[in-house]
């Protein structure tokens, strides 16, 4: 079974498509790691994010792997673990550009294949019902107002999760750039030509503005009975 959680940064998705994956029993496919992980590869090796022939050779000569953990899924290029070095400022003024080379997404979008399959997933992203996995079982289109998105952003940064009511306090300059940060990279990602954020025709779209993160999960899983069973199976 392919579940295809989709939407602009900050709408939950991650913590959602997570969660997801635990109660159904289903491998968790976070995509936007993987362009993160180009761009911070290229970061690295002193390529110009803007370099469209040297960006795409990186990501087809970069091996990406997710390994279960303990403490969640571990992000690991070329055998280093970059879980943490991913999540940088500086990765994510690359990633824009990284993700809006067509010959990095035909690259990426065949490893994203390959994930699906092996079996039953949960993949996030941007494209993955309209592009990835059209033909996916299940497909939301998660969103969120820009506040409630930057608001998650800040506090996640200042190590508490609005998801688990795990609240700190976040300083309001820092949110106001997260906001800015997430405007601008939300227009890029949908006026960009290659595969724009955009919800799939038939997804189902959540506003999580006003809802508990339970409630959105639960929204999902109402969407589809296999997924209701899946869950309660691995509940039972
Ligand atoms: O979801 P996350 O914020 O980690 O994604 C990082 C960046 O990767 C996004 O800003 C977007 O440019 C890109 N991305 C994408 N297609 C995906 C997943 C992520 O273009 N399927």
């Amino acid at each position: 079974m392919i579940v295809a959680i989709d939407g602009p940064s900050g709408s939950g998705k991650s913590s959602v498509a997570r969660e997801i994956a635990r109660r159904c029993d289903l491998t968790y496919l976070d995509t936007g790691a993987m362009y993160r992980s180009v761009a911070l590869t290229c970061l690295e090796r002193g390529v110009d994010p803007d370099d469209a022939e040297a960006v795409a050779a990186v990501a087809d000569g970069v091996r990406i792997e997710f390994l279960p953990s303990e403490g969640g899924q571990r992000v690991v290029v070329d055998g280093t673990d970059v879980t943490s070095e991913i999540r940088t400022a500086e990765v994510e003024r690359a990633v824009s550009a990284v993700s809006a080379n067509p010959a990095v997404r035909v690259t990426m979008v065949a490893l994203q294949r390959r994930f699906g399959e092996e079996g039953d997933v949960v993949a996030e992203g941007r494209d993955i019902g309209t592009v990835v996995f059209p033909a996916a079982d299940v497909k939301v289109f998660l969103s969120a107002s820009p506040e409630a998105r930057a608001r998650r952003r800040a506090v996640q940064r200042q190590g508490g999760n609005l998801a688990t009511g795990d609240e700190v306090a976040v300083d309001a300059g820092d949110e106001q750039a997260i906001l800015a940060d997430l405007v601008r990279r939300d227009t890029y990602d949908s006026t960009r030509e290659t595969s724009p954020l955009r919800p799939a025709d038939d997804a189902a779209r959540i506003d999580s503005s006003e809802l508990s993160f339970e409630e959105v999960v639960e929204a999902i899983l109402a969407l589809s009975p296999e997924l209701a069973a899946r869950a309660g199976r691995a509940d039972a």
